[in-house]
């Protein structure tokens, strides 16, 4: 995974001072390790018959849709307010200052679907909790979380299950 971690550019003070931003975008223009961090995530799920793999607005995408084509599984987006266009749960999350929101269409999960929720990073975890709480209201099988970066010193995975979450590169 050497790689892969040599390809997050540390960015700080973005977006606001004191935040040490994980940019992810050299992994992906490098097409041998775009390859790498993919294959790594599908070799976690490979066998585990995931039926959807979930991708979070906006960079959880970009692994998430190549992620599913490896595992033969279907794409799900859960998306901000205001960009679905179909009928729609929401899930209220708290932020550092204030609280955002997340959306899910009704019929993007099924009831005991094998589900993985997939993200570029996990900091506090709010995020990835609060789709895990959209695709358990739907009534699917949340098998874990994948992300690409994990900032442990955040405790996210605590929130999450550690034994729920999976990561390629750990801070
Ligand atoms: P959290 O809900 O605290 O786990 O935050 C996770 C979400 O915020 C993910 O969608 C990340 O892309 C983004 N995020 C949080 N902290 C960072 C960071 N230091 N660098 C890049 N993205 C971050």
């Amino acid at each position: 995974m050497d790689a892969i971690r040599s390809r997050i550019r540390d960015v700080p003070d973005f977006p606001k001072k004191g935040i040490v931003f994980k940019d992810i975008t050299p992994v992906l223009q490098d097409p041998a390790t775009f390859r790498l961090a993919v294959d790594a995530l599908a070799d976690r799920w490979r066998g585990e018959r995931i039926a959807k793999v979930v991708g979070i607005e906006s960079r959880g995408f970009l692994f998430a849709a190549p992620l599913a084509y490896a595992l033969g599984a279907g794409l799900t987006i859960v998306r901000k307010p205001g960009k679905l266009p179909w009928e729609r749960i929401r899930e209220v999350y708290d932020l550092e200052y204030g609280q955002d929101a997340l959306e899910l269409h009704i019929d993007a999960v099924g009831v005991g679907d094998r589900v993985v929720v997939v993200d570029d990073l996990l900091a506090t975890g709010g995020t990835a909790e609060a789709v895990g709480r959209l695709v358990a209201r739907q009534g699917a099988d949340l098998r874990g979380y994948s992300f690409v970066v994990e900032l442990g010193f955040l405790n996210g995975a605590r929130r999450l299950g550690p034994e729920k979450v999976h990561a390629l590169v750990k801070y």
